[in-house]
């Protein structure tokens, strides 16, 4: 094959003149704004307002993670509480969330890490006993599962690169319409700008297209100082709220709802790994909420036995042309430079899952034959087991 396949992303469709309704119209109302940590750093925001005389607010989220989760906390004056993860699952672990709390908590975010959504009825239940919000992160989801079952008080939606909704950047907090005045005056007295959909932008869309392509990925990949993928602490500025043209977010959810994703085939033939170790993330939870198909997946996520195979298979494939990764690499204590006091160590699952997972491309390009190569190349350098 020539060039690379890219390890994730969708490419950026044509505003449409026709006005779609939104999947979360009629139970959440809408704020956009510049990107999925403004939109994460406003849900923090709202909830702060909403615990009044709460002198250093604590938000909880998983150890493993984006590390713009840190950064939207930060912002906010906050400060980030991590929680372990439950062993083999991108969850985290109810019980340790439920230890964090603190009469300093305000908010619990719940990440649907690659598309596999978090168990938010669980989370609720927990928030509801203590007074907190819940807020989806879903920038990794779509659509978020507070659509189906209105369960979380605030939803964020990123439309940046590498996510499910590629706009060219932008973001989405989604609320439940009933703000206190409070409230609604800190929204309003956040900056907002205008997206302009004019010449330039239709320019640097098609750039941004080209540059998905297999030819165009590693090209991209070989300028030197990108640091492409590379997982980096930067803080947050100002939130910054956006108007995106209506026509710019329909062709976004058109383009979405008609993708063909290849998780089911990669399950089928990934199956197999199981005896040899391998975990295919992801299954048990939508056995669970029976939602298969609905949901596609960011990345097809797996998690090899321990951390020199994932390393192995990440170099045999990349080999090969195939964009595969490990995501972050390291829990968040891990990530360089952030502000977080306990180290590594102290979330040793966290640790163990950045180690091992392995993600692979499940996007728009990604076809039967590609999912039956990397599987191939998969199992002929992950399955020791005998026979
Ligand atoms: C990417 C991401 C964000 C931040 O979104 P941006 O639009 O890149 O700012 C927040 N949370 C999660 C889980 C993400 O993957």
């Amino acid at each position: 094959m020539h060039g690379k396949l890219r390890p994730v992303g969708s490419r950026v469709p044509l505003p449409s003149s026709v006005a779609v309704s939104m999947p979360w119209d009629s139970a959440y109302e809408a704020e956009y704004c510049a990107s999925g940590t403004d939109a994460l750093a406003m849900a923090i925001g709202l909830a702060i307002l909403a615990r009044p005389g709460v002198e250093k607010p604590e938000v909880i989220i998983p150890a493993y993670g984006c590390p713009d989760l840190v950064a939207a906390i930060v912002s906010q004056g906050a400060e980030p509480v991590l929680v372990d993860l439950v062993p083999e699952t991108p969850f985290m672990d109810l019980h340790q969330l439920s230890e964090a709390v603190t009469d300093r908590t305000v908010a619990v975010v719940g990440v649907g890490l690659l598309g596999i959504p978090e168990r938010l009825e669980e989370l609720a239940e927990i928030c509801n006993d203590h007074s907190l919000a819940l807020i989806e992160d879903s920038a990794q989801c779509f659509p978020p599962h507070s659509t189906r079952q209105r369960v979380a008080d605030f939803v964020v939606l990123s439309f940046g690169r590498g996510k499910p909704i590629n706009l060219m950047g932008g973001g989405a907090m989604l609320h439940r319409g009933s703000l206190t005045g409070e409230q609604q005056r800190y929204l309003e007295g956040l900056p907002k700008e205008k997206i302009q959909t004019g010449f330039l932008w239709r320019v640097k869309r098609v750039l941004f297209n080209l540059l998905m392509s297999r030819i165009g990925y590693l090209l991209l990949e070989r300028v030197p100082g990108l640091g492409l993928g590379k997982t980096r602490f930067e803080p947050h500025g100002v939130v910054t709220r956006r108007e995106i043209p209506a026509g710019v977010l329909s062709a976004g959810l058109k383009h979405q709802s008609v993708r063909s994703s290849p998780h089911v085939l990669y399950e089928q033939q990934l199956q197999c790994l199981e005896r040899a170790g391998w975990v295919l993330l992801g299954r048990e939870r939508f056995r669970v909420a029976g939602m298969i198909a609905e949901n596609p997946r960011l990345r097809f996520a797996l998690l090899a036995p321990d951390a020199a195979m994932r390393d192995e298979v990440v170099r045999a494939l990349n080999a090969a042309g195939v964009g595969a990764n490990g995501l972050y690499e390291v829990a968040l204590p891990g990530v360089d430079g952030i502000p977080l006091s306990k180290p590594q160590h102290e979330f040793p699952v966290a640790a163990d899952f950045a180690a091992r997972l392995l993600t692979l491309p499940c996007h728009e390009d990604v076809t039967g034959a590609d999912v039956r190569r990397i599987a191939g190349i998969l199992r002929a350098v992950g399955d020791l087991s005998p026979g």
